[in-house]
């Protein structure tokens, strides 16, 4: 098989930080019978054959055959069971995709997925929906917000089933958007189709890059929470959402998996100093100075404060649509116990 063209977009777009941050996104090429699709704990930016799990795609689509345990631990350990039995031979080492099934419900050749910020402005909304309609009509798919995993690969089947023209681009509330493609080209097509017309919705962009310097609190912040590696940020956005607990309200809940994947689920708000010193979060927004992140390694850190930039551009752009919507808690309580994230955490690190 020639993977050059997945190789190639995978790349591309694996480059691009407004479409992919972390580990966030995969892609996916069918051929005769097999789908090539990214493994789990690779980046798409540095996607090369290796990085992609073969798998026998009437296998992975004879899991909507089984029946599944209601009970949430044991449907997702058999659904993840159940994906590793439809690997070709010789990718025993290889772990697929956790979105791998999603990737085979495209009748289309290639798949791309991503969680890119500008999109997450709108899945991440409180119009989202309609203005999902609105902006792009029928030709876009709405998903609501569910538990990934078995759940939202039964729920998309259901809604391919009952759709009577092929689906090419689906929007999960609070995750993402997938875009199914016969050409390479037609991919970047449907891509920035939809980054133009959202763009075009946006009148305030925000700026979360910073270079400032910390006000000397890390040693405080390390004492109390045992986590060695700070990061600052006192960006303008940054500092939009520190003027004050109402100012920081959209930023406190996360907006998407990856944010609780990278960041923890709790963010704190610090009036002032002293509140520091009971610090219980990765991510801490002190009032007046800024965002910290906080990570047990340089990487951990990193990333975290990355989701922290993300989550802001998220709340920012969602002005457009209505205002932010954050997770619902159960959901997220449900991603904090799901096997397969800490999985994706542990090979981040
Ligand atoms: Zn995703």
């Amino acid at each position: 098989m020639n993977l050059s063209s997945l190789i190639y977009f995978s790349r591309l777009y694996g480059a691009n930080t407004e479409l992919v941050t972390c580990g966030g996104g995969n892609t996916s090429m069918k051929e005769n019978g097999v789908m090539y699709v990214k493994g789990s704990g690779t980046a798409l930016k540095d996607a090369v054959t290796e990085s992609f799990v073969a798998m026998d795609l009437n296998k992975l689509l004879g899991i909507f055959d089984e029946e599944y345990p209601t009970e949430d631990a044991a449907r997702e350990a058999k659904f993840v069971a159940d994906c590793a039995k439809a690997k070709l031979p010789g990718q025993e080492n290889k772990r697929p995709s956790v979105e791998a099934l999603l990737h085979g419900l495209f009748p289309q050749k290639y798949v791309l997925h991503l969680h890119p910020a500008l999109i997450n402005g709108l899945t991440c909304s409180a119009n989202g929906k309609e203005m999902c309609e609105k902006l792009f009509g029928d030709s876009v798919l709405w998903v609501p917000a569910c538990r990934p995993g078995y759940t939202l690969a039964k729920i998309m089947k259901d809604i391919f089933d009952a759709s009577d023209k092929p689906i090419k681009t689906v929007l999960l509330e609070n995750h993402g958007v997938f875009f199914g493609a016969n050409t390479v080209d037609d991919l970047a097509i449907h891509l920035n189709g939809m980054m133009n017309v959202l763009n075009a919705m946006i009148t305030d962009y925000p700026q979360v890059d910073s270079d400032a310097e910390e006000p000397g609190y890390a040693d405080l912040l390390r004492k109390a929470t045992g986590k060695q590696f700070v990061l600052f940020n006192a960006s303008p956005t940054a500092l939009k959402y520190a003027a004050g607990k109402e100012a920081a309200k959209p930023i406190m809940k996360p907006f998407n998996p990856d944010q609780i994947v990278y960041c923890g689920p709790k963010v704190m708000y610090a009036a002032t100093k002293n509140a520091l010193e009971k610090a219980n979060a990765n991510v801490i927004i002190l009032k007046g100075k800024g965002i910290y992140a906080l990570g047990d390694s340089a990487k951990s850190a990193f990333n975290c404060m990355t989701l922290v930039k993300d989550a802001m551009k998220v709340a920012t752009y969602a002005e457009a649509f209505g205002g932010e919507k954050p997770m619902d808690q159960e959901l997220v309580d449900f991603i904090v116990g799901w096997e397969v994230e800490s999985y994706r955490k542990s090979v981040s690190k």
